[in-house]
């Protein structure tokens, strides 16, 4: 491990050249670390329906420029991508037909049905090799390759919004470049540039943040996964909303998304956090995670809102003693930040099921059950249509944010979650319930779409 400032010291900015010139050679003899036709397993999507996932034995392309070449540690198998990965229809979207073009499937989406991909969208490991250009991190790093990239350049990274770094919408079939080849000679893509149901990723350098920690490749790739980002961006962030010590915070939904935010509000100083999830072994574990109050949302049915509304009350209701009213044209109390974290089913789970499949209902609950004046942070992928009473828009002052990564800034947030992970503030064993190498992937991923396991890693 590198100490923290070594390679680029204040000194070494000052004198401008000199530094620059030692880093940028060290850069130029790693990359010839690269090893083209370097033999490794991945598993590649490809074609319609279940069994278009196959371990494959595959060889490595040579990589230039600012790409980057990553040993899988640990890959966490995110249920947004459990249909490309299992051959299940999307929601939304009928499923991908063997007789395609025939059908109206995007064009997109049906490029990318056919094209040998590597599924993953994020994970954790060393660098085995980098391209002349890349200066973020050094061969030997351990790194988070984030599902969302950060470039530092783009219009959206300059406002402070890194969380939608426009390089992440370059990641279309005409986007990707081939990393490896299967024996037949196919070329082989990396799903998001990440690819990391595979032992290596060729990734690029936008898409990776060095973290300096001695944890285990489990509990890195559960800190660093998608879902668990996502999650403590929301809270912990304080990209999209402050959460305040005090507060009152919802989490709709305890899978590892919901289960993450549960974490970054307590670890923010939220004083009643109160999850909701039809599963009770996920509402055991939101309890032990730092959860103050449960509910089933089956149980509490239509009076679900309600009851969260009760549970904020606070300690006093008095208006001139810094009461919570819970009357008037205001529409009561409820949670100060409510984060949503539920979306569609993919397919039928096992445990219980929740209200809604689609995912909606959950949507309206969490925009009802926060308090005037409160944030709302949706996560999740619901297929259809929100309908809310449009007066809500002008009265009761509720802001909606939209949680893509839980507005996360990877280069800042990752390295402070994997602190939140080293002093033991994240509990990343509670959320990690399955863990397979590399062969037992599928069914992992089968317990992941069967909401059997609160989330699933691989490791490689
Ligand atoms: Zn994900
Ligand atoms: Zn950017």
């Amino acid at each position: 491990m590198e100490p923290k400032d070594s390679a680029f010291s204040r000194r070494g900015v000052l004198t401008g050249g000199v530094a620059l010139a030692a880093q940028s050679g060290t850069l130029l003899a790693q990359s010839k670390a690269a090893a083209p036709g370097r033999k490794f397993r991945g598993w590649v999507s490809r074609g319609a329906g279940p069994g278009r996932t196959t371990l494959q034995d595959l060889t490595l392309r040579p990589i230039g420029g600012r790409q980057i070449v990553v040993r899988t540690e640990a890959t966490n198998l995110c249920y947004s991508n459990s249909s490309d990965v299992l051959g299940l229809p999307p929601p939304g979207l009928p499923p991908v037909p063997k007789d395609a073009p025939t059908r109206a499937v995007p064009p997109a989406f049906l490029a990318m049905s056919r094209m040998a991909l590597i599924q993953g969208h994020g994970g954790v490991g060393t660098v085995e090799a980098v391209g002349p250009e890349v200066r973020r991190v050094q061969v030997g790093d351990r790194v988070c390759v984030s599902g969302t990239p950060q470039c530092g350049s783009c219009y959206q990274c300059l406002r402070g919004r890194a969380d939608m770094c426009q390089f992440l919408g370059r990641q279309g079939p005409n986007d990707l470049v081939p990393i490896a080849d299967m024996r037949d000679g196919t070329p082989v893509y990396a799903n998001s540039h990440i690819g990391g149901l595979a032992e290596l990723m060729v990734t690029f350098e936008e898409w990776v943040v060095p973290v300096f920690t001695k944890a285990s490749a489990a509990d890195l790739g559960m800190v660093c996964s998608c879902v668990s980002v996502a999650g403590l961006g929301c809270t912990a962030s304080q990209v999209l909303a402050d959460v305040g010590i005090g507060s009152i915070v919802a989490v709709v939904g305890c899978g590892p998304v919901g289960l993450s935010a549960i974490q970054g509000a307590r670890i923010a100083g939220a004083s009643t956090i109160i999850g909701i999830d039809p599963i009770r072994v996920r509402r055991e574990v939101a309890l032990k995670v730092g959860a103050t109050h449960v509910l089933d949302p089956n149980v509490e049915g239509d009076k679900l809102v309600e009851k969260v509304r009760e549970l904020s009350n606070g300690p006093n209701n008095r208006l001139w003693a810094g009461g919570r009213d819970s009357g008037g044209l205001l529409g009561g109390a409820g949670a100060d930040f409510v984060v949503e974290a539920v979306g569609a089913d993919r397919a039928k789970p096992k445990l219980e099921a929740g209200p809604d499949p689609t995912g909606i209902l959950p949507i309206q609950q969490a925009y009802m059950m926060c308090a005037p004046g409160g944030h709302i942070v949706t996560t999740s992928l619901p297929t259809g249509n929100v309908t809310l009473p449009a007066v809500v828009f002008t009265i009761g002052g509720r802001t909606h944010h939209a949680g893509q990564y839980g507005g996360a800034n990877p280069m800042r947030d990752i390295p402070r979650f994997v602190e939140l992970l080293d002093k033991k503030q994240f509990d990343a064993k509670s959320l990690a319930t399955t863990i397979v190498p590399i062969e037992g992937m599928l069914d992992a991923y089968q317990q992941v779409i069967d909401r059997t396991t609160v989330t699933a890693l691989m490791t490689a």
